[in-house]
């Protein structure tokens, strides 16, 4: 399990380590067709910072030869914003005294229904709070089966699961899993998710181990920027990603780098910040990094930076996304679990990036693949 991996791996040392790469070490890095995750800490460092444009020169490059023009278009869609965490930084946290939302099954099917009105998306991303009492593996398995006659790729971002239940659920059309560590700093852990199933470090990190164990098509990951050092973080991140690439070779890989925005219980500011440009460089970094892997932008970032990006090394994205129970048709004005910086509607983020000579891709998944990977 990588928990055992994560053990061997020393923050602080890591966090030094960054640090002292040196102008030397992001030469050799951007020199080389394979890198290793030293040279990855050296192209997140403060030392590559002047090397971004040709950064972004060898990031275009990579995605071109892997992905073509393509971006993938997807929407996520919240079933419920009940959740039993006390997430810090999260709106949905279980003290929050806010209305809770758990979608019927007639409500589902209308949001399935308003969302095609939208746009031809094929890509679903089911989205919950964590609550397994009231939405769990047979709430969540009535949600695929009920979104399988709309849409032919379903992914699901809910709590982290056993992997039996993550086998149960590939049954009924599931073929991606997205979970968010949010930090790899186990110290610091605590401190953002001091209640509830969530708080459980290594039922977390250990949860894509189960979704690799269960034959899981698509495994998504990412850290929220805004807690710890995200320089750490992201290595942490990369560590991890090889790791799952090495166990689960069979597995398709998607990455992705929330950056915090204000949630509206008021409180929780985010402790680091990322620049835009720190973005571009991560987003750089990784791509060099790793070639093949996803790169996911969703709509917290802003339409503008966005389209830059997407003839830079993001492959995959998020369109008129509501992030709010039921926001496409039943319920348009309830609390938000964040807001969204890009408000464009889907057919406008569409033509934005046909005109920058992308190929926006409503379907990549066809039903018939919805095989478990065999191990
Ligand atoms: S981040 Fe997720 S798990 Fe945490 S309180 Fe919000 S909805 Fe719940």
């Amino acid at each position: 399990m990588f928990s055992d991996e994560l053990e061997k791996i020393s923050w602080d040392d890591t966090t030094r380590k960054i640090l002292s790469k040196t102008d030397a070490d992001v030469r050799r890095a951007l020199n080389r067709e394979h890198c290793d995750v030293e040279d990855f800490m050296a192209l997140i460092s403060p030392a590559a910072a002047p090397y971004l444009e040709t950064m972004a020169k060898l990031s275009r490059k990579y995605t071109q030869e892997r992905f073509g023009n393509t971006i993938s278009m997807f929407v996520p869609l919240y079933l419920t914003n009940s959740c039993t965490n006390g997430c810090v930084y999260c709106g949905f946290h279980a003290s929050n005294p806010m209305k809770r939302t758990i979608l019927t099954e007639e409500e589902m099917v209308n949001e399935y229904k308003a969302i095609k009105k939208l746009a031809p998306f094929e890509n679903l991303l089911l989205v919950t709070g964590e609550n397994p009492a009231k939405a769990g593996v047979p709430y969540l398995a009535r949600a695929l089966d009920l979104a399988k006659p709309y849409f032919s790729n379903l992914k699901i971002e809910v709590m982290p699961l056993s992997t039996e239940e993550y086998e149960e659920l590939t049954h009924h059309g599931m073929n991606g899993v997205i979970c968010f560590q949010e930090t790899y700093n186990r110290a610091n852990y605590k401190i953002y998710h001091p209640r509830g199933m969530k708080s459980n470090f290594e039922w977390r990190v250990n949860g894509f181990d189960r979704m690799g164990q269960a034959g899981v098509h698509s495994i998504g990951m990412g850290v929220l920027i805004g807690l710890e050092d995200w320089r750490t973080d992201v290595t942490m991140m990369a560590y991890h990603l090889r790791y799952l690439q090495k166990h689960y070779w069979k597995t398709k890989y998607s990455v992705n780098f929330p950056r915090m925005r204000p949630s509206e219980n008021g409180g929780f500011q985010p402790n680091v910040v990322m620049s835009d440009r720190e973005l571009a460089q991560l987003t750089f970094a990784m791509r060099i990094f790793d070639h093949d892997v996803d790169i996911s932008y969703s709509t917290r970032e802003s339409a503008e930076f966005r389209d830059h990006m997407a003839t830079l090394g993001v492959t995959t994205m998020s369109a008129e996304s509501k992030t709010e129970p039921g926001g496409y048709y039943s319920y348009p004005q309830t609390l938000e679990q964040f807001h969204v910086s890009d408000e464009r509607t889907a057919m406008e983020v569409w033509k934005a990036l046909q005109r920058l000579g992308r190929e926006p891709v409503w379907k990549d998944w066809d039903a018939s693949f919805d095989v478990p990977n065999k191990k």
